[in-house]
């Protein structure tokens, strides 16, 4: 019976071991490479001959692995330590990293002293773009990022595999952003676990295979109308997927999610490789550009705002809330979160704070507080009145 191409991006997004045991299977001499989020040009890896596999937070409880890192660490290191702790980070046959959070870095520590045998690469990306030198920074990594997976995979990327590999990724993310745009018109309901799905499918599988199911799966969606719920838009949650359970707490409580800013969605999503420039100066290119296309708060730039996109991306979707999904402990969007409230508040648009857990989230109380909020957006509707 053949399996409905949804279903198998399902698999893949949830079950990361089982698709890389596939992947491994068919290519036996092949190498996996675990990458950490959310900077590292899955590209140069691809084209080295490389499966590139962003690891996830796989969502199992903290237990060995509790004692190997701050409680007061964000949800998704504790995970990675706990993954460390019990065997499962072996998955990879070695971890790359690009630097952007200081509780990663720690995490990396933790696979480094309990997982020796495993490579862990760590590179220094600029975090502050607005600096002249930041460009000459960058290409300076990225060169050291195509010398390591050279010799990890014993291949040279030449600029033609580069080239294809970019090609790959970006038809991969075009295809993607095109279902985000559908969703945001309203013209197909895609739900939000969904949508975390068809990405975090992406994060794991080989780009070409993962296109042509992305196709099969859109042209299986059965389009429906836009209904008369609260448009809201999901903001934050860096580096890892929030819980599938909340994006259903959220969608029942009378809100419909049009668009958001998730790492596991938009932010996924924001920028292509320019498939024009030679490919080393267009992987340097995409890193010291997304920024400017969508705004993280681990970068510095100014000219670059996250509360600033915010407020646009709610006028281009017709957002009538934001709700900012915040993991607890994420130092870089507690540090931006006042400056985005601020900017929100000024603006009239109503919006909720919702800090998550890695594990035994209160969802009855999440319930009700979106409940609240749709309620106060109904009440600004005009026909309510
Ligand atoms: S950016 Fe936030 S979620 Fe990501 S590793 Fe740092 S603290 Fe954790």
């Amino acid at each position: 019976m053949t399996v409905p191409a949804m279903e198998r991006l399902v698999r893949a997004a949830r079950d990361t071991r089982g698709y890389v045991a596939a992947w491994r299977a068919a290519h036996p001499d092949g190498k996996v490479l675990g990458v950490m989020p959310m900077n590292f040009p899955r590209e140069l890896a691809h084209a080295a001959g490389l499966l590139p596999v962003i690891v996830p937070d796989d969502q199992e409880p903290v237990t060995e692995g509790r004692a190997l890192l701050p409680e007061f660490y964000c949800g998704f290191t504790r995970n990675l330590a706990d993954q460390v702790a019990t065997g499962r980070l072996d998955l990879y046959d070695a971890v790359f990293m690009a630097d952007h959070c200081i509780q990663l870095v720690g995490a990396a520590d933790v696979a480094r002293q309990l997982q020796p045998e495993t490579p862990v690469f760590f590179g220094m990306l600029a975090t502050s773009l607005s600096d002249a030198w930041a460009g000459q920074k960058v290409a300076e990594m990225m060169n050291t990022f195509r010398e390591e997976v050279e010799a990890l995979s014993g291949s040279k990327v030449t600029d033609e595999s580069l080239r294809a590999s970019i090609a790959a990724y970006n038809a991969d993310r075009r295809a993607l952003r095109q279902i985000f745009d559908e969703r945001t018109a309203g013209s197909t309901a895609w739900a939000p676990t969904e949508l975390q799905d068809l990405v975090a499918s992406a994060m794991v599988m080989d780009p070409v295979e993962h296109l042509a199911l992305l196709e099969l799966a859109r042209a299986e969606k059965v389009g429906q109308p836009r209904d008369e719920r609260v448009r809201v838009h999901l903001s934050g949650h860096m580096c890892h997927a929030p819980r599938r359970e909340l994006l259903q707490v959220i969608e029942d409580s009378g809100a419909l999610v049009v668009d958001d800013d998730l790492w596991t969605g938009r932010r996924f999503l924001s920028t292509d490789v320019d498939e024009v420039l030679e490919p080393m100066e267009a992987i340097g290119h995409w890193y010291t550009s997304r920024n400017g296309n969508l705004p993280c708060p681990t970068r510095v730039q100014h000219d670059a705002d996250w509360d600033t996109w915010l407020v646009e991306s709610t006028e281009r979707s017709g957002a009538e809330a934001v709700i900012h999904l915040m993991p607890k402990f994420c130092e870089p969007h507690m540090l931006l979160y006042p400056e985005l409230r601020k900017r929100l508040d000024a603006e009239g648009i109503a919006q909720l704070l919702i800090e998550t857990e890695h594990e035994g989230i209160p969802l009855e109380a999440f319930r009700t507080r979106v409940e609240a909020l749709v309620e106060r957006v109904l009440r600004k509707r005009p026909a309510y009145a």
